[in-house]
């Protein structure tokens, strides 16, 4: 990964976690993406892939979520598995 490619990755990420519509009150995690990214029990955040939006983001990783994440990191999805590797090798992991 390039560090063109790895700013685009990065700047596309943080936005998904802004991007609620509005009414959704932030509190909408079943429609809005945004509210699905910051929700979930134990198993994670209801939203294909937010491992990779939250190494892209550089964002921390509730705790709770370790074992979710882990999870992603052993994704059947051979495709996801290989971005989400390139993308910690890039990014690094935070956990908060
Ligand atoms: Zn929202």
């Amino acid at each position: 990964m390039d560090k063109n490619e790895a700013k685009q990755l990065n700047l596309i990420a943080k936005k998904l976690f802004r991007s609620h519509y509005d009414g959704c009150g932030n509190s909408d995690p079943n429609n809005c993406g945004a509210c699905a990214l910051l929700t979930g029990n134990e198993e994670g955040p209801n939203y294909a892939g937010w491992g990779r939006v939250f190494v892209e983001a550089e964002r921390p990783i509730p705790s709770k979520w370790r074992m979710a994440f882990y999870d992603e990191l052993a994704s059947e999805n051979e495709a996801y598995r290989k971005k989400l590797d390139e993308s910690v090798r890039e990014f690094g992991v935070r956990w908060i």
